[in-house]
């Protein structure tokens, strides 16, 4: 059975589920979806992908279909396994399986080459030795049509004599390509006589040295999309000028059935760049650590970072499938990523800039252990324990020695509550020799212990760490990569690197976190009470725990364009 949309309910609109409910009414594929997601192993995905994985294997999912997972690798030069295999951890990551429906373009190599030779048999390709400036000028242009090339009527044995030779190595790239004989006057420059395989002399990650002759984007693909039974063909509205090349491809070879190409809007977002070139340039500048650097729009950075999938996922549904291309507010992508962490996350106690703090009526080398619930408002998810000491930390930020209109922490003389434990007053502040804070001496209030403290008034909750027990971190705190809205936006003269942020990233050393997170394992989801979300990084080790900031409990964004966000606002 198929689930149409239900229109009582605000279903983001879907264009392709509309297809392909009709196509099922109809009986067209025998009522079959069969999808596929093709990235070129050229760099990692990116969350702009991540629209197409789900769209893709979504709509497979939701019509009992299959999503096959293929990887475009027709171009030798640019391709690696360290793509493929990063491809497939991030699709599986975004909750997709392609079950053993894994493909490479590479494979149907020889296939493909078969075609070929099919195409120049029925006279419907032809070997042309124009340079490639040459085919360029002679394709005319929107206004001009194109001229024939001088080549365009060699003889069937002739084509397929050079076509053998050019397989066979004996020419240099560039000296011919095979083109397909479709009609140099037509008003789409695609079915200009595209030229379908080219001379490239280079080792594939495949299939190595085998083939010095490889197909074209347009002929691989449609025919990829044909040899596997495709009956949707999910692709980007930039390509919606070459299905008319599609077509022409699947109709003209024998293959074994007739995919449809559809193009639907690419997702993009403010404040990041979604262009493996410039992903690419970024990583090879070393403006950011590697592809996965949790500041990158790639699927793994934003993996590391600490975004979840259910977000991304949730996100790429809301926003729908369109033909008409549009920028999607990155806050939206954050407050979907807060949202799931708030649903999800528990709650620890970490100080990033640490003040110390002596409970003095606390007896010395005594420590309590207080059961800490993970959720405040539901104790059935859990909870762990947390020492109290005397000597504590509290965050720096959390005390003022001269007191403000409407502060409601810790100042010489004032009472606040600490978190779990109970009232505390500030009796007095000690300095160092240089003048400088060096510790708070305070009171807890005994009453107080276990929340109960009928008829106290104290607005101010702090958190806090007991300071023999703390775990020291690091404290990796992400922020916005570019500061611009469209960060592709630049002067003339100017690049897109320049728009970066320079605070995107500040690492904060002596930081120090609760000890139930001892051992975390990397991926590991929290909230820093107060402070932010934050994912256990990958370079962890034994003696220091690595966290990144995920995302700011509140967005400070929202209020100033192009400033980057400071601390954390705790709250008054
Ligand atoms: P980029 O434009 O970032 O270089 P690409 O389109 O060259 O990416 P592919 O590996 O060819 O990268 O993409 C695989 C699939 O993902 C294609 O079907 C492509 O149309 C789709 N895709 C790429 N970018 C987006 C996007 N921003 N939104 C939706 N789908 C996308
Ligand atoms: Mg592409």
């Amino acid at each position: 059975m198929t689930t149409a949309p239900d229109a009582a309910t605000d279903t983001p609109p879907n264009f392709v589920r509309e297809i392909i409910v009709a196509d099922q009414q109809t009986g067209k594929h025998d009522g079959r979806v069969v999808t596929r997601f093709p990235p070129e192993p050229n760099g990692y995905l990116h969350i702009g992908h991540a629209k197409s994985i789900c769209l893709n294997f979504g709509s497979a999912q939701e019509f009992g279909g299959r999503c096959h997972l293929r990887f475009d690798d027709t171009n030798p030069a640019t391709e690696e396994l360290e793509y493929v295999q990063s491809i497939q951890a991030d699709v599986r990551w975004l909750g997709f399986d392609w079950g053993e429906h894994l493909y490479f373009a590479s494979d149907y190599f020889e296939r493909l080459h078969g075609h070929a030779v099919e195409l120049i048999e029925a006279g419907k390709a032809y070997v042309c030795s124009l340079s490639a400036d040459e085919i360029k000028e002679y394709r005319g242009n929107f206004y001009k049509p194109g001229t024939d090339s001088p080549y365009r009527n060699r003889s069937v044995e002739e084509n397929l004599d050079l076509f053998a030779r050019m397989r066979a190595g004996e020419f240099a790239d560039g000296a011919h390509v095979l083109r397909a004989k479709i009609d140099m006057a037509s008003s789409n420059i695609n079915m200009r006589d595209p030229p379908i395989y080219r001379i490239k002399k280079a080792t594939h990650h495949r299939t190595g040295d085998k083939w010095c002759i490889y197909p074209m984007y347009d002929f691989a693909h449609s025919l990829s999309d044909a040899i596997e039974g495709i009956t949707h063909s999910l692709c980007t509205l930039e390509f919606e000028d070459h299905r008319p090349l599609y077509d022409w491809c699947v109709d003209n070879v024998s293959v074994p059935s007739k995919p449809r190409q559809i193009e639907f809007a690419k997702l993009n977002f403010t404040y990041i760049l979604l262009s493996k070139r410039r992903l690419l340039q970024l990583v090879q500048q070393r403006v950011v650590d590697g592809w996965d650097d949790p500041r990158m729009p790639t699927l793994s950075g934003m993996r590391r970072r600490g975004y979840t999938a259910e977000a991304i996922r949730g996100v790429c549904e809301r926003v729908g499938v369109s033909k008409h291309n549009s920028t999607i507010d990155i806050s939206l992508l954050e407050h979907a990523v807060r949202e799931h962490l708030n649903a999800t996350s528990p709650r620890v106690m970490g100080v990033l800039d640490p003040l110390k703090l002596v409970l003095t009526n606390w007896p010395e080398g005594q420590v309590e252990w207080i059961e800490a619930p993970y959720f405040a408002d539901d104790a059935s998810r859990g909870a762990r324990k947390v020492p109290l000491g005397r000597e504590l930390y509290i965050e720096r930020e959390d005390f003022k020695e001269v007191m403000v209109k409407g502060w409601h922490r810790l100042s010489p003389g004032t009472e606040v509550r600490l978190r779990h434990v109970g009232i505390i007053k500030c009796e007095e502040v000690v300095k160092d020799a240089a003048g400088e804070l060096a510790l708070l001496r305070c009171t807890l209030d005994m009453e107080t212990r276990g929340g109960s403290a009928p008829g106290r008034k104290v607005k101010g909750t702090i958190h806090w760490l007991s300071a023999a027990h703390a775990l020291p971190i690091e404290a990796r705190l992400y922020d916005r990569l570019f500061l611009k809205e469209n960060p592709g936006d630049v002067p003339e003269g100017g690049h897109f690197i320049d728009n970066m942020n320079p605070q995107a990233l500040q690492v904060v050393r002596g930081a120090f976190v609760e000890p139930s997170l001892a051992g975390a394992a990397p991926g590991t989801r929290v909230q820093f009470e107060r402070l932010a979300y934050f994912c256990v990084d990958p370079d962890s080790s034994k003696d220091l725990l690595v966290v990144n900031r995920t995302i700011s409990l509140r967005d400070s964004w929202a209020k100033e364009e192009g400033k980057p966000a400071g601390k954390p606002a705790g709250k008054g």
